[in-house]
């Protein structure tokens, strides 16, 4: 799975981080191609054209930080939307309820439900020491029944006795009773499955969950079947409430869409995924891992991480230096300044970096554009040295001296020198907490 999808992005990829410089057109070219990469690879129109906007919202000016290329920055962004899209944290299934836990799965027929129930089963004994009980509600479908008795036998895992006759609820009401009474901490009920969805398949499963309050109930859907495996789970959460997917079959051969739109488009989180018809075929569905398998890029990932921390550190190491000193006078604000007006343009990349960004925020109050930072820089290169360093020494006349030299007017200045006032107010109370070795910036 995904391997297609590798080879056409590492690619792409490529040819941008050897490129020494970016324009926006690059970006928007590259970006194309990235497109097409993930709807050759079935991912859903509309997540696809969100992840391209995304990127190319936060890759805008991306050339600012040094130490590395601006195609280093798009994978770094690139990485981090295929993290968010994918789920961003991993998530397991939960067992933090009652003993016994009862988990419903369920799914179409043929997607793997019942292999899957196995292996959770497998899994929850043999790696957690869990008590389990199997149950299996598949009361039209005799051979589905000895399938999973047969597969208890493999496992080491109970399953509960078959009794002919009884209703899919009457069956998981028994697993409950017996769940009780044998002292099990898990009972997985595996619902019956039909080839499609249909509305006695839902109304029947909707009936056991309301018999049993499922602490979890999970989806099993088939990855190879790709955008079908994401209607089909949407059908499903819609219809019962899913609390999480188990996507199975990532070990074919398949393009990888359903593992890619699964979250974006359900909301619901891959839990688990099967790769193989082994019980132990089972794996957690890390996004930051499978980002880094489909990219391939883990070793640019990292570097932009290290550059964007150490290009934090250095800020906020200067300015706790000034802060030591006791200074920030309106050359420092005007560096300050500076700094924000070139990240101003590239809010993407600020977010790599918490300190700044933090900062930005500090002051987005004070209504940030191009125009202002000009005007402000204007105001202050139209001071003397001497005021620059001491705003005191800045009386009505000097200011209309000032209003003057710079095209503004002493009402402009008066705000300037009173958001140096907050800003210098703000970098000494922050100065009190810079003995613990943080920068000023840091902690904003
Ligand atoms: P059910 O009808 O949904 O209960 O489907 P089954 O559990 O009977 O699975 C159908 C087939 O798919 C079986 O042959 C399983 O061995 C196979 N299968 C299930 N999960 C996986 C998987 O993750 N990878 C592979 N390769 N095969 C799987």
């Amino acid at each position: 799975m995904f391997d297609a999808l590798t080879d056409r992005l590492s690619g792409i990829l490529d040819r941008l981080t050897r490129r020494g410089a970016l324009t926006e057109a690059d970006v928007a070219e590259a970006m194309r191609e990235v497109r097409r990469a993930l709807l050759e690879a079935d991912v859903a129109l509309d997540v696809a054209r969100t992840f391209i906007d995304r990127v190319k919202e936060r890759a805008v000016g991306v050339d600012v930080v040094k130490s590395v290329t601006p195609g280093q920055m798009v994978v770094k962004i690139v990485h981090d939307e295929l993290v968010a899209m994918l789920g961003a944290d991993a998530q397991t299934i939960s067992l933090a309820a009652a003993a016994p836990v009862p988990i419903l799965m369920v799914g179409l027929q043929g997607s793997g439900k019942t292999t899957s129930t196995a292996k959770i089963a497998y899994r929850f004994t043999n790696r957690d020491r869990r008590k389990v009980l199997m149950a299996s509600l598949d009361t039209r479908r005799p051979a589905a029944m000895e399938q999973l008795a047969t597969l208890g036998t493999q496992t080491g895992v109970a399953t509960l006795p078959i009794v002919p006759g009884q209703s899919a609820v009457q069956i998981a009401r028994r697993a409950m009773e017996a769940g009780r009474l044998g002292g099990y901490d898990v009972v997985l009920l595996d619902t019956a499955g039909r080839t499609t969805l249909d509305e006695a398949l839902m109304a029947e499963v909707a009936e056991v969950k309301r018999a049993v309050d499922p602490h979890e109930v999970l989806l099993v859907a088939d990855a190879l079947t790709g955008q079908d495996a994401v209607v089909t789970a949407r059908a499903f959460d819609e219809a019962l409430g899913v609390t999480g997917i188990v996507l199975t079959r990532l070990d074919g051969d398949g393009r990888g869409g359903a593992a890619l739109s699964m979250r974006a488009v359900t909301g619901k989180p891959i839990k688990l995924v099967g790769v193989g018809e082994k019980f132990d075929a089972l794996d957690e569905f890390d996004p930051q891992r499978i980002a880094n398998r489909i990219l391939g890029m883990g070793d640019v990932v990292a570097l932009v991480e290290k550059a964007a921390a150490s290009i934090d550190a250095e800020q906020a190491q200067k300015a706790a230096e000034r802060m030591r000193k006791g200074q920030f006078d309106l050359n420092d604000l005007k560096e300050q300044l500076g700094q924000m007006q070139k990240l101003g343009g590239m809010s993407g990349v600020m977010s790599l970096m918490p300190g700044v960004a933090n900062l930005k925020k500090q002051l987005a109050g004070a209504n940030l554009d191009e125009s202002m930072f000009k005007r402000q820089a204007a105001i202050i290169d139209s001071m003397t040295k001497a005021e620059r360093r001491n705003p005191d020494l800045l009386k009505a006349s000097r200011k209309k001296r000032i209003a003057a030299g710079s095209g503004t007017k002493v009402e402009d200045v008066n705000k300037l020198l009173k958001m140096h006032r907050q800003m210098a107010d703000m970098m000494k109370m922050m100065g009190k907490g810079a003995k613990s070795g943080r920068g000023p910036l840091a902690g904003l």
